[in-house]
């Protein structure tokens, strides 16, 4: 694909998502400013993902350390976000890269982070579909997981962040938008303060998840179907 037809295409996908986006808001009597999507580029390449910044979508997002470091790299310009499972030792190198952690899964975590006093944002990541390949804190954890994180002042808890599990009833998704948004709101009643982030919703269900109260979506194969070689 040439450059002019890879920017076409993706501009039209980019539209398309727009339109989707700007409906389910309206659906939901929301602001379309309340919902910021984070395009997941893992499954393309630089020259693909350099392309989002200028066609409206900056920010960005990785699930893996490495990848993350060599788009960042190449693509200063965007805003990024960082999605999959972070191992301490990765932590000096990724965070100051980042804007958004969505994803911290473990206590161990949460106390290295809070070591280092990294000043951005932090999603916990909760298993609401309970799936045991999934990572993140089980829902039933909620007062220890408040208790546990409150004193951690090196820690910017913002919200909440949830995968719904695979299925081809977005339908099904609904239930565990709800249960995240839920859970969001006794958090906030535990440590005292607000936690105004969810980051839930991907391509088979992001218009549900706004409809439930998404302030992030994470978008991959809606963008990027077929442009995994480019
Ligand atoms: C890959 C990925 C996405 C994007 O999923 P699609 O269904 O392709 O839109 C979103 N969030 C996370 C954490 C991912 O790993």
């Amino acid at each position: 694909m040439t450059d002019d037809e890879l920017r076409k295409l993706l501009g039209e996908r980019i539209a398309s998502v727009e339109v989707r986006v700007t409906a389910a808001c309206q659906r939901a009597g929301r602001l379309r400013n309340s919902v910021t999507i984070v395009a997941i580029t893992k499954t393309v390449s630089v020259r693909v993902a350099e392309l989002l910044p200028e066609l409206g979508l900056p920010n960005l997002g990785e699930n893996r350390p490495q990848e993350l470091w060599k788009k960042a790299a190449a693509i200063p310009g965007a805003i990024w976000h960082f999605t999959g499972h972070l191992q301490r030792n990765k932590i000096e190198q990724t965070l100051p890269l980042i804007s958004m952690m969505h994803t911290l899964d473990s206590f161990r975590l949460a106390k290295s982070i809070d070591d280092f006093n990294a000043s951005i944002p932090i999603l916990l990541e909760m298993n609401c579909s309970r799936e045991s390949t999934k990572g993140g804190f089980a829902p039933e954890d909620l007062r220890v997981i408040g208790d546990t994180l409150m004193p951690l002042e090196g820690l910017m808890i913002a919200g909440l962040m949830t995968m719904a599990a695979h299925s081809d009833d977005p339908e099904v998704c609904r239930s565990t938008f709800v249960e995240l948004r839920n859970l969001k709101d006794r958090l906030e009643r535990i440590m005292q303060r607000e936690l105004p982030e969810l980051s839930m919703g991907m391509t088979n269900d992001f218009e549900i998840a706004i409809e439930e109260g998404a302030t992030f979506i994470r978008l991959g194969t809606v963008l990027f179907q077929g442009l995994e070689a480019e």
